[in-house]
């Protein structure tokens, strides 16, 4: 990629091979000449805007322009070229020059002079944090889902210039640096470029400052600025509290940190993390969903920290043109989504219950999940390739074989919160373990603006653990117990020093599966592969079977099945008949296990006492 940085007016310099190692030389790439970008909207009610980018100062090899296959922080392929059209490149005298399609995501200028711009349209209409959405009322743009970029210029920087549709006013959020007017950016190279989403729009735009750094707040909302001043009285706490638990802020590169809200009826629901900002969308409103949007705040913006600069080395740099696979986002998400609850806890945003029934769902979607027989944390964290969003036509059985790296990483880490703790007397917890990232891998940044010099493996993320725990034998016996290996925490035991009771749910009951059935074409089927090791599993029973009768009673419908169950307890054996769609009618002896779904309560909500050491544990971990 580096030979493709050369330019042909520099050809001669290069015989100079002393030259090639000296400062001066990198100091006239870096002054190589930007590319610049333009954006118009000529019709944004129809969704789509136009795109002038200028290349100058080209080598005389042909200009290989693409389109992104993948997004910072989403890790399936997009394929952003296919809402591209109407491309036409030009030379310097506005000469149209022939393009070539090597393959679906990009155009090749084989012949060219020392400047080419290209022109081009771009669809979109989806608000998120992946796609760009352009309506009359805004235009929300993830970079890239919208620029063509050229390889090889990499270091290059970029200027880019927004002009807005005649007779609105929209104003700019992003975190990209500010230019000579109010609609002009740059960017010191194409990573940073393509982490730093867009929004113009009729933003309201807020800021407050904790320990001397800048928050920005820009919302495109449907609600009342009552709304959005208390709502950012909530940021503030999580802000607050989660710089509490790594001791200080990023440096943020641009001089602030940007939230970039867009809670609009038209909106999905989403959150995607970047360096220096964020992109927080909803349907949902301020007034009716606060709780949800301030929880996306806060997993958010705790990325600020944990994968924007603790960053895993296969994540770093970020390849366009693929997907990127990592086997650590149990603990770039997952993690995340343990500490923003947490935090939300801590910042008294929500109350016991709440925290309790979000701890219990880390528990259940992995300790009782025989999914994790199948793959361990860092096998499910490569699926993100095939599950983060991507849609399939064939049918998968993920539902028995995946388990989301966000809850398995969330499980971990509330698993290793309580172990730290409790094999410490609340000296050390999972809050000195993300210092340690942060102080070995994170805070070192990088001379480069939208790069990580010092990533980590997940040898690395053992070795801290080691570290922080000042025992490598745990470390390692964690790591592959429960990261790399298939074995869940026992949750009971972790939970009991917080006062908090682990059972079952239904103790006693009789139990199949947990089963999902419909009525179709007059039958009742089963509508989801059965789990692995489930009794109604091992009987041989599977998607679309028709269930015809369950211990000699007929089915008319799912209901049925709850009260023949309630009438035996476990181990006993009932028969099932059932007709497979190939039309084999079979029936199988079917032993019943008891029901394993556990419950989260308080002690105190079991009518135990809190012991004054159970309630100092909780305290210092949810207060
Ligand atoms: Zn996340």
């Amino acid at each position: 990629m580096r030979d493709a940085r050369r330019r042909t007016r520099l050809a001669a310099a290069v015989a100079f091979a002393w030259l090639i190692a000296s400062a001066s030389w990198f100091v006239l790439l870096d002054a190589a000449a930007p590319v610049r970008y333009r954006f118009t909207f000529p019709a944004p009610e129809h969704h789509w805007m136009q795109i002038e980018a200028t290349f100058a100062e080209l080598p005389s090899t042909p200009l290989e322009l693409r389109m992104s296959r993948s997004s910072p922080g989403r890790y399936t392929l997009h394929d952003f070229a296919k809402n591209v059209y109407d491309v036409h490149a030009f030379a310097a005298d506005g000469r149209e020059l022939a393009a070539t399609r090597p393959d679906p995501y990009g155009w090749t200028v084989p012949a060219h002079g020392d400047v080419v711009t290209v022109k081009y349209k771009v669809f979109g209409d989806r608000v998120d944090g992946t796609y760009l959405a352009v309506d009359s009322s805004h235009a929300h743009v993830n970079m890239p889902a919208a620029i063509l970029w050229a390889r090889g210029f990499d270091d290059r920087g970029a200027t880019l210039v927004f002009e807005p549709p005649s007779g609105v006013r929209w104003q700019v959020a992003t975190q990209l640096h500010p230019g000579s007017t109010p609609y002009e950016f740059t960017a010191p190279n194409l990573q940073y470029l393509m982490d730093s989403p867009t929004e113009l729009g009729p933003l309201t735009i807020r800021q407050f400052s904790v320990d001397g750094r800048t928050f920005r707040f820009a919302v495109h909302h449907t609600g009342t600025d009552a709304d959005l001043e208390s709502f950012l009285k909530d940021v503030e706490k999580i802000v607050r509290t989660e710089g509490a638990i790594y001791g200080e802020f990023p440096n943020y590169e641009p001089g602030s940190y940007t939230f970039l809200a867009d809670y609009l009826p038209w909106a999905n629901f989403d959150g995607m993390e970047h360096r220096n900002s964020t992109v927080i969308t909803s349907s949902a409103s301020i007034a009716n969903d606060r709780e949800d949007l301030l929880d996306t705040v806060a997993h958010e913006f705790f990325h600020g920290w944990n994968v924007e600069r603790i960053r895993p080395r296969s994540l770093e740099p970020f390849d366009f043109e693929r997907t990127d696979m990592s086997g650590e986002l149990w603990l770039a998400e997952g993690f995340t989504q343990y500490y923003g609850p947490l935090a939300m806890s801590r910042a008294g945003l929500v109350d016991l219950p709440a925290t309790t029934a979000t701890l219990a769902g880390l528990i259940r979607s992995v300790a009782l999940n025989p999914a994790r027989g199948v793959r361990s944390a860092e096998e499910m964290s490569r699926m993100a390739a095939f599950t983060d969003g991507g849609r399939t036509t064939d049918r998968t059985n993920w539902s028995r074989t995946y388990i989301s790296y966000y809850s398995f990483g969330g499980a971990i880490a509330l698993a290793l919160d309580l172990s730290l703790r409790g094999r410490s007397e609340g000296r050390v917890s999972l809050d000195d373990y993300m210092r340690a990232m942060w102080r070995v891998h994170g805070k070192p940044g990088s001379a480069r603006q939208g790069y990580v010099d010092r990533p980590y493996t997940i040898a690395d993320a053992e070795a801290r653990l080691a570290e922080v725990s000042g025992d490598a034998a745990y470390a390692r016996d964690f790591f592959a117990r429960y990261i790399q290996g298939r074995e869940a925490a026992d949750y009971e035991k972790l939970l009991a020093p917080a006062g908090f009771v682990l059972r079952r749910q239904n103790p006693g009951r009789a139990w199949w599966g947990d089963m999902r059935l419909d009525v179709r074409t007059g039958a009742v089927r089963v509508s989801q592969p059965p789990a692995l090791d489930t009794p109604a599993y091992a009987a041989g029973i599977d998607q679309d079977d028709e269930i015809r009768q369950i211990d000699g009673m007929r089915l008319s419908s799912p209901e049925d099945v709850n009260g023949i169950l309630r009438r035996h307890k476990p181990g006993d054996t009932i028969a099932v008949s059932f007709v497979a769609r190939t039309g084999v009618a079979k029936t199988s002896p079917v032993t019943l296990k008891e029901d394993p779904r556990v419950e989260v309560l308080t002690v105190e909500a079991t009518g135990g006492r809190l012991t004054p050491a159970q309630k100092a544990f909780r305290d210092r971990w949810l207060r």
